[in-house]
């Protein structure tokens, strides 16, 4: 097949404070790795934007390192509330579901309302719907982030947020980081998709609602498509995803957009991270906390920002 667009994409394992041991970082960066393998040559075979997203959301979604579907953080009771959206940017459809329980890939449930008129469900909501589709029970708990939790507890939930990715490291100290997996593609026809998920900041009060199910965290359309990461009330508060597309939109570069952007997130002390692609291919990061987990493909070679950790608030190509 001729292809009309070179694809390109780039995902998210979350972002925050530095990855505890090398060992951790070498996981991370070949899980983030064959992620991007797998999605990069289902997009080759023509797969749509949003169809790369999905499979990328639950392959992330399946890995228990990452705070989404399997090993998502627990709320303030102990219970598992995960959250995850899709939007299409040809079609400039969002869709997503916020809070929902017991199933396996939430962005399942966010691709299914794509095509419904209503299209961003809540907790009760959404369970009905899983029951509708008839997905089995399923139990994302692992170990780790019970241990987590449990330690957190006898502290009096002291941390913010709960840790970037489940490390077994992290619980000999109270280094507070944060999680949550996003993608965003351009796909053989031109066209954009970005998808988040999430188990929300960890410890959170009920009913607390994340970014991920959110415009704020995740947007896309014809021009540009984003995914965030990190605090949700400073996502939330910036407007981040929609900002950086709409001055895609009204004629600022990527990189540009994404400058300005993270300057305002910088000196308004937010907490965050983000990943972006144009409709020319461009593809950047940003982050204002230490760290951000992101690879991409840019068409050639598969490159990641889990060792950049210098000064400037973003970085392209
Ligand atoms: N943005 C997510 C939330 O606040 C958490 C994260 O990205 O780690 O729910």
């Amino acid at each position: 097949m001729e292809l009309q667009v070179q694809p390109k994409l780039i995902i998210h394992g979350g972002a925050g404070s530095s990855l505890h041991g090398k060992g951790g970082l070498e996981t991370v960066r070949r899980s983030l790795h064959t992620v991007i393998e797998e999605v990069y040559s289902l997009l080759l075979s023509g797969a749509t934007a949003s169809e790369a997203v999905v499979q990328g959301c639950q392959m992330l979604e399946d890995n228990p390192r990452f705070n989404a579907g399997t090993g998502s953080v627990l709320q303030s009771d102990g219970q598992i509330r995960m959250s995850a959206s899709l939007m299409d940017g040809t079609l400039g459809r969002f869709s997503g579901v916020i809070n929902i329980s017991r199933v396996k890939n939430p962005i399942e449930l966010a691709q299914f309302l794509q095509n419904s008129p209503d299209r961003v469900l809540s907790d009760f909501g959404s369970a009905e719907l899983a029951r509708e589709m008839q997905l089995p029970s399923y139990n994302a708990l692992t170990d780790l982030r019970l241990q987590e939790w449990m330690q957190e507890r006898q502290d009096n939930f002291k941390s913010t947020m709960a840790g970037v990715v489940a490390e077994p490291e992290l619980l000999e100290t109270s280094n507070a980081g944060r999680g949550t997996i996003g993608v965003v593609a351009l796909d053989v026809f031109g066209r954009l998709a970005a998808g988040t998920s999430t188990g929300g900041k960890g410890f959170e009060r009920i009913g607390r609602v994340s970014d991920s199910a959110m415009p704020a965290g995740n947007y896309a359309t014809s021009n540009a498509g984003v995914s965030c990461t990190g605090i949700g009330e400073d996502i939330i508060d910036e407007c981040l995803a929609p900002r950086i597309v709409v001055r895609v939109t009204d004629g600022m570069s990527l990189k540009e957009a994404m400058q300005r952007s993270f300057g305002e997130a910088h000196q308004n002390k937010r907490d965050l991270g983000a990943i972006a692609l144009d409709a020319s291919g461009a593809i950047a990061w940003g982050k204002t906390s230490e760290i951000l987990l992101a690879a991409y493909h840019d068409g050639e070679k598969i490159g990641d920002t889990l060792e950049w950790n210098d000064s400037e608030l973003i970085g392209y190509c």
